[in-house]
């Protein structure tokens, strides 16, 4: 299967109002560009220094989000193109990134990371520290980032079951902030959820964003 049909594969699945961010990571731009000849025009990466050099040398039609985990220190070199930040863990990474995209006159749209898996390595605010964040309104003075929604990964196990239980629980987390905090702001609808192997039980629990990488590049080359 070449990257074109792969690409073309998913997208013929995924339903209206679904979002395909292709996870270029670890592949050469090469393989990047034959997705892009194939209509692709989101690309996720998590790594800032390889993102940049891709966003240098690629045409610069395509949208560049940012999946990984993010040092306040690298935000500067991103901020100047990147168009979603999905891993924001903590209220100090949101000031910086505020600080920064303001430096150059940017909003910078912006994902709250969740920790939905039962994994203790996968970043994210537990519900109970987002509510707390969420709280405290000093967020709403940030006037250089916009928080478009939740991002989170579920835990990497065969029991799908665990899979959906995850991913309804991020649902009506969504649901509820929404409510709570985000009702009159029309720009707060993304949840980022779904990978190569989960994606189709992420869009039946109400993801948006699907972030596949190797179901389109194939394994990754560490
Ligand atoms: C690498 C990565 C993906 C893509 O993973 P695949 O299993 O290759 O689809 C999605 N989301 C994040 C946050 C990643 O780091």
């Amino acid at each position: 299967m070449s990257i074109k049909s792969n690409l073309l594969d998913i997208l013929s699945q995924l339903p209206e109002g679904v979002k395909l961010i292709a996870v270029s990571k670890f592949h050469p731009n090469e393989a990047i560009i034959e997705a892009y000849e194939a209509g692709q025009r989101i690309f996720g990466e998590n790594k800032v220094q390889e993102m940049t050099e891709k966003y240098e040398t690629l045409p610069k039609d395509i949208q560049w989000h940012f999946i990984g985990h993010l040092q306040t220190n690298k935000i500067k070199y991103i901020v100047p193109y990147v168009s979603m930040i999905h891993g924001i863990d903590s209220y100090k990474l949101l000031c910086e990134v505020n600080k920064q995209a303001e430096k150059v006159g940017r909003v910078i749209p912006c994902l709250l990371q969740i920790h939905i898996a039962q994994e203790e390595t996968k970043f994210g605010f537990s519900f109970d520290e987002c509510r707390e964040m969420l709280a405290r309104e000093e967020w709403k003075k940030l006037t250089n980032i916009s928080i478009q929604g939740l991002m989170g990964m579920a835990t990497y196990t065969d029991s799908s079951k665990q899979i959906e239980t995850e991913f309804c629980s991020l649902s009506s987390f969504f649901t509820e902030i929404k409510q709570e905090y985000f009702a009159q702001k029309q720009d707060f609808k993304e949840l980022s959820m779904g990978m190569s192997h989960d994606y189709a039980l992420a869009i039946a629990k109400g993801s948006t964003l699907v972030r596949v990488g190797s179901k389109i590049f194939g394994e990754r080359v560490y």
